[in-house]
């Protein structure tokens, strides 16, 4: 095969002693899109891949756990996750990592959460590593690759991936096809704030967490849970192996963090045990590399000189109802492609 770079192997190794300035800068390497470091991404991928496929010496290595944390913003879901990914860590002998993805992925300029402190404890304890989000600047598009860091963070051994989806967000489903597990937080109000909370979302959940359960709160949180419970219970389950939940807790005071935990536990090993978990993961792989493949060949076909040329008139003509959108879309598509095949190379 290829000659692995020294600088690649170097990186390999350190990612796999778990220390964390490898393990960031293989983040970095594996979201980054120039084409120089695709080819290195690519090479340290490989070795990973290996790495992880290969069935581990001691049989008792425990499956990773991969969950997906979204709500409104305000919830708690920085709150929740610090308190949670300490407790994890302190009783419960788990190694946490916590990546952030913006489903909303078109914003520019300073990100709201960019520059404030996230999970400041956890982010310091030895057995978690807390990926910072880029102060100012996007986080790199839609999840641009973050099923490559994901396994960045398991073959450095972190065993519980948290990823949190930062902003506000319509492709929530990108999200939840990253992870196993799809945790909704709300916060406790009445049945109104319910139908806020977008049918398509409610959809995806696996587990509905109210948060803030503590204080006056409480026996609110406490009738928002029973809300969320019947509501689940009208959706088509998502699959045979488990029905979606609502439970509550409170970050501040750590209450109901231990039966929340039961709970993603209970998912995760019927998940594991029916062999649903390895299958979801097959099937999010492939749709993850049609997601590349899309978003590569629009980023091209953007940057073509040639749709350049055209964009605009027919942008005009489909707004004033001259020409079809449909029509519009083929025109584009096969002067592009005309383009290509001429091609710079050959
Ligand atoms: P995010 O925007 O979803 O990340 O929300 P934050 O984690 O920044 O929390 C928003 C606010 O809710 C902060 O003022 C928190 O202190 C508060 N908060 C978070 N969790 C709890 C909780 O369990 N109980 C109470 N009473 N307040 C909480």
């Amino acid at each position: 095969g290829q000659v692995i770079s020294k600088e690649t192997r170097d990186l390999y190794e350190g990612v796999l002693r778990g220390n964390r300035r490898s393990v960031s800068k293989a983040i970095t390497l594996v979201e980054s899109s120039l084409p120089a470091h695709r080819a290195q991404s690519h090479q340290l991928l490989s070795l990973l891949l290996q790495r992880l496929s290969r069935p581990s010496r001691t049989a008792s290595r425990r499956t990773s756990f991969r969950i997906g944390f979204t709500g409104p913003p305000g919830v708690g879901k920085s709150t929740f996750i610090e308190a949670f990914g300490n407790w994890l860590v302190e009783t419960q002998n788990r190694r946490i990592a916590v990546l952030a993805v913006d489903p909303s992925s078109s914003r520019t300029g300073g990100s709201i959460l960019g520059d404030k402190t996230r999970m400041d404890k956890l982010s310091r304890a030895e057995n978690a590593y807390v990926r910072p989000t880029p102060s100012g600047g996007t986080l790199g598009g839609v999840a641009r690759n973050t099923q490559e860091a994901i396994m960045v963070c398991e073959a450095a051994g972190y065993d519980t991936i948290f990823v949190e989806s930062v902003g506000v967000g319509q492709s929530e489903v990108i999200l939840a096809d990253m992870v196993d597990m799809y945790v909704l937080l709300v916060p406790p109000a009445g049945g109104d704030e319910l139908q806020g909370i977008k049918r398509g979302i409610m959809e995806l959940v696996d587990l509905v967490v109210v948060n803030k359960a503590d204080g006056e709160l409480e026996s609110q949180a406490i009738r928002t849970q029973t809300d969320y419970r019947s509501a689940l219970m009208y959706l088509p389950p998502l699959n045979k192996y488990w029905r979606p939940r609502a439970t509550r807790v409170s970050s501040l005071s750590r209450a109901g963090l231990d039966s929340c935990w039961s709970t993603m536990l209970e998912f995760h090993r019927a998940m594991v045990e029916s062999g649903e978990l390895q299958r979801k993961r097959g099937r999010q792989n492939v749709r993850a590399m049609w997601r590349q493949i899309g978003d590569e060949l629009i980023g091209r076909l953007k940057r073509s000189n040639v749709v350049e040329g055209l964009m605009g008139t027919l942008e005009d003509k489909v707004r004033s109802g001259e020409v079809a959108a449909g029509r519009a879309a083929d025109v584009i598509l096969e002067r592009f492609l005309e383009d290509e095949w001429k091609g710079p190379v050959g």
